[in-house]
């Protein structure tokens, strides 16, 4: 039985579409896609270098040093070391519960430590907070900025080869003046473009509560940093466990995918007035995961029964989240611009009138 290589799961020949599919995925292939597959993305993947005698011994290293918290309230569960007690939640600071220990298998094989400092961190925060004036007071004290936390975040890092092709329409148009007249002509050609086409490290978080968004917005992450999983990076800080199975992100890496291959088909037609694609298709052919864990000082804060998200980027400093808005703030502002239109209004017509 030939397994999908985008999801594992079997396949199964279909005499109508002439091609093997995967009625796990969605995915579909040609024998000569497959043959392509076969290939690696990437000639090194990591993850497949370390002997599985050796992933199991790390996996049992870390199934006995780490411990698991679990939120009744939300649901998270956090892992930390074992010389590292959770006392309450990082998401709705509800308190935790210890529940024992963790499989192996949500052991990264590798992270990216964090590099800023908590000082660091709470002062790219603060000043953050600092330029929302909207923000409620209760969100700008120090106790807040206490809440954040070191969070090791689950990441699926993906590598894929796509088949890609498109078909676009492409102008090229000259304009001449002749007396009073601007002529323009117009020619319209076919362009089609294919290729295999492979992509490293696409990131998708391995976390249900985490907005997508938000986690899009605190990217890009330098993946040069990328180390080999060890303990001690641990050590003070918080990791939460994935809740999000690769395959359930196999159609946004479609879709990101996708897009750039598309993108860089259509930037090799050339010598244009005009491109514009009237068709795509593109196939994941061949699909790589790493589970990794990412670095956020991470924080929110609940406002009218709302969770908001915010972090800094523990690599390189970056910082998402909206803030909640005052209510009273807010509608101050919206009566200062009003008020202010007005005048300018009033001088207008008096000066007009
Ligand atoms: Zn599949
Ligand atoms: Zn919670």
């Amino acid at each position: 039985m030939t397994k999908c290589p985008n999801c594992g799961a079997e396949l199964r020949f279909s005499p109508e579409k002439q091609k093997m599919l995967c009625d796990y995925c969605t995915s579909e292939f040609t024998t000569e896609e497959l043959a392509e597959a076969e290939k690696p993305v990437i000639d090194e993947a990591p993850a497949a270098a370390r002997s599985t005698e050796q992933t199991a011994k790390d996996e049992k290293e870390f199934a006995e040093a780490t411990r698991v918290y679990v939120c009744n309230n939300c649901g998270a569960s956090i892992i930390s070391d074992e010389n590292t007690a959770a006392a309450e939640c990082y998401y709705c600071h509800n308190p935790v519960t210890l529940t024992g220990r963790i499989s192996g298998e949500f052991r990264p094989a590798r992270l990216i430590p964090f590099k800023l400092t908590r000082p660091e961190a709470e002062e790219i925060m603060g000043k953050f907070i600092k330029k929302k004036w909207f923000v409620p007071n209760s969100f700008r004290t120090q106790k807040q900025l206490e809440k954040m936390v070191g969070l090791y975040t689950p990441f699926w890092l993906t590598d894929c080869k796509t088949n890609a092709s498109i078909s676009a329409e492409a102008t090229i148009v000259h304009s001449h003046t002749s007396g009073d007249y601007t002529i323009t002509n117009t020619k319209y050609y076919e362009c089609d473009r294919a290729a295999y086409m492979n992509f490293e490290k696409i990131p998708a978080d391995g976390s249900k509560k985490l907005d997508d968004d938000f986690i899009d917005s605190v990217e890009p992450f330098d993946y040069n940093d990328l180390t080999e999983f060890n303990m001690n990076y641990l050590a003070g800080f918080m990791a939460d466990k994935y809740d999000v199975p690769k395959n359930d992100i196999l159609d946004r890496i479609r879709t990101r995918a996708g897009d750039a291959a598309a993108e860089v088909l259509k930037a090799d037609i050339t010598g244009y007035s005009s491109v514009s694609i009237k068709q795509k298709n593109v196939n994941l052919i061949r699909t790589d995961w790493e589970y990794v864990m990412l670095p956020l000082w991470f924080m929110t804060y609940t406002y009218k029964g709302k969770i908001y998200e915010f972090a800094v980027n523990g690599q390189t400093g970056k910082v998402a989240g909206l803030p909640p808005m005052s209510g009273l703030k807010y509608g101050l502002t919206l009566a200062g611009i009003f008020i202010g239109t007005l005048i300018i209004g009033g001088i207008a017509s008096g000066f007009f009138g």
